[in-house]
């Protein structure tokens, strides 16, 4: 990028007034930290920092959609007349942490004062913090008004409940931003949640044709950062083959339009569903420019709701939709910030089997894991379903480290920032908190994946088979789960089913399946430790 060369030591300067922090995630073209700013006396610091990069194992797509989104963004702020200190990856003599690239900068550039919005992340909070303090400059952070419930609000919202429930959340944050509201004050269609209607398989001849989902051929920006990406980070898990993600806040608004004109109408219908070689299904592919701040939460979910109103889709459909945004995405965030920093220590469910190898190359004969990790590593995307009830429900019944876990999610996805990931891997996925915001723990056998795929058809495995070598390691494991947590899974309202049809099975046949998921664990895991 000629524009904007690699900046090893800034020029001395005067003082400045202000100094903005834009950190990677925070890419919004109207955000309150640039209000005001004059270019005589303020400017903008970015920092890309490798040392984040590989803290995180990431993805190369990961890593390719920040570098690229970012410099994008530094560029349209430049059109803007802002004076933007950029400090590049490979920017010579800077040391590679995102913190002690920040003191420098601090140093060099001697502001009165630093600007910034909330970050995405609690360590980065706190180091980015400290590293101000150290240098004796005030640091002023600025609620991040890319969500629709401040961090604030969604305490005094939390103290008035007796437990943290998304669907009681969602129906406030239904009232207070008039989404999805009829005239007489209640819910549009009459209900709140449709999610009863959003849970169907493919049928059994496949999806059939579903309109594509928008993707970008790279433009020189981007193919500048790809090919660094491969010089730097070419060792790193997955491809960049098929980079097609929007990095730009046009791109992002396309994809908007895209999924909305051709992909909503069947959004909720099948939003549970997968099949092999079908990456995205209906899904809208839109986290990754929220998550960046390409796209507000606001405009996309008033661009579904008019869908609907304008009968264009279906109001399950838009519901469903909905209910991802307003409520799971708002609702995680806020609990984020409630339990940090203990979520990321939390193991109820005393975890402690080690993250396998093939987690980083889908080497592994269970069809439905080689599925979605294949896909993953492809594209740095999984839908819900796959992250939630494939990878996370092995790692769950597989008693993998909740640490380790989070670390790969943090790692492998292009939408992965730790404010909404943590929340979904140890919360939802893993019960690692003991279901401190879930009304259940999300545990099933391989029969779950049978009803929603067709991955079973090509496995080795027989969903149906508790013990020896034809068992679905998915059914294996989730009887032994329930055998070793009988007691507390016999006293939760929507495990004690489970546990029923446990105690039906006879003594040797419970002791069948725990010396048979020792096998399973030892030739799935145990001896698959990543190196
Ligand atoms: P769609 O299915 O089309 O949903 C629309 C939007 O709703 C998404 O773009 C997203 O912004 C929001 N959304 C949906 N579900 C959730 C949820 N549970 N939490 C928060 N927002 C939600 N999402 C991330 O953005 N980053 C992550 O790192 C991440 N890690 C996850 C890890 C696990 C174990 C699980 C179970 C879920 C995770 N999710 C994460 C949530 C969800 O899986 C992704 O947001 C979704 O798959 C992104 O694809 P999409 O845009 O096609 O979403
Ligand atoms: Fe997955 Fe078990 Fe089905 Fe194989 S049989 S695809 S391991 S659920």
């Amino acid at each position: 990028m000629t524009d904007m060369p690699a900046v090893p030591a800034m020029p001395a300067m005067p003082a400045l007034r202000q100094l903005v922090l834009i950190l990677g995630d925070q890419l919004s073209h109207d955000s309150p930290a640039l209000a005001g700013l004059d270019a005589a006396q303020d400017a903008v610091l970015m920092i890309e920092a490798p040392g984040e990069a590989t803290r995180v194992w990431s993805h190369q797509a990961r890593i390719a959609i920040f570098l690229a989104a970012m410099r994008h963004h530094a560029h349209a702020l430049r059109q803007r007349g802002l004076t933007v200190h950029y400090i590049r990856c490979d920017a010579p003599g800077q040391p590679p942490g995102l913190a002690e690239r920040f003191a420098r900068a601090l140093a060099e550039l001697q502001p009165r004062v630093v600007k910034a919005l909330e970050p995405g992340e609690w360590g980065i909070e706190q180091d980015l913090q400290r590293t101000a303090a150290q240098a004796g400059i005030p640091l002023r952070w600025l609620d991040d008004p890319h969500f629709l419930c401040s961090r604030a609000d969604f305490q005094r919202w939390a103290a008035r409940e007796t437990e943290l429930r998304m669907e009681f959340f969602y129906r406030w944050m239904r009232q207070r931003e008039r989404v999805l509201m009829a005239p007489d004050g209640g819910p549009a269609g009459g209900r709140w949640n449709f999610d009863a209607d959003n849970r169907s398989g493919y049928p059994k001849a496949g999806p059939g044709e579903i309109p594509p989902p928008a993707r970008f051929a790279p433009d020189a920006i981007t193919r500048e950062v790809i090919d660094e990406v491969r010089q730097h980070f070419g060792h790193h898990p997955g491809t960049l083959d098929h980079f097609a993600w929007p990095v730009t806040r046009e791109q992002a608004l396309q994809a908007l339009h895209r999924f909305i004109d051709t992909r909503l109408v069947h959004f909720g219908t099948w939003q549970d569903a997968m099949w092999s070689d079908t990456p995205f299904g209906w899904h809208a592919l839109l986290s990754s420019s929220l998550n960046l701040h390409l796209l507000h939460p606001r405009e996309v979910i008033a661009a579904a709701e008019a869908a609907w109103r304008d009968g264009r889709a279906a109001l399950p459909d838009v519901e469903g939709f909905i209910r991802q945004i307003l409520g799971w995405r708002e609702f995680i965030r806020g609990v984020y910030w409630g339990d940090m920093p203990g979520m990321a220590q939390a193991n109820h469910l005393q975890a402690h089997e080690p993250l396998p190898g093939w987690w980083w190359t889908a080497d592994t004969p269970m069809a439905c894991l080689r599925e979605a990790i294949g896909q993953t590593l492809r594209h740095g995307y999984a839908h819900h379903i796959q992250r939630l009830m494939v990878t996370g429900l092995f790692a769950l019944l597989a008693r993998l480290r909740p640490d380790q876990v989070a670390a790969w999610y943090l790692a492998v996805y292009v939408d992965a920032v730790e404010w909404v990931e943590l929340p979904n891997v140890a919360g939802m996925a893993l019960y690692a908190n003991g279901g401190r915001f879930t009304s259940k723990p999300y545990v099933a056998s391989g029969a779950y994946i049978q009803r929603m795929s067709n991955h079973c058809q090509g496995c080795r495995y027989k969903p149906a088979v508790k013990t020896g070598s034809q068992a679905c390691p998915f059914t294996t494991l989730y009887w032994a789960l329930l055998d070793r947590h009988e007691a507390e899974f016999a006293s939760h309202p929507r495990t004690a089913l489970m546990v029923k049809n446990l105690q039906r099975l006879s003594g040797p046949d419970r002791q069948a399946i725990r010396d048979w998921a020792e096998v399973v664990l030892d030739e799935h895991v145990r001896r698959c430790a990543a190196a």
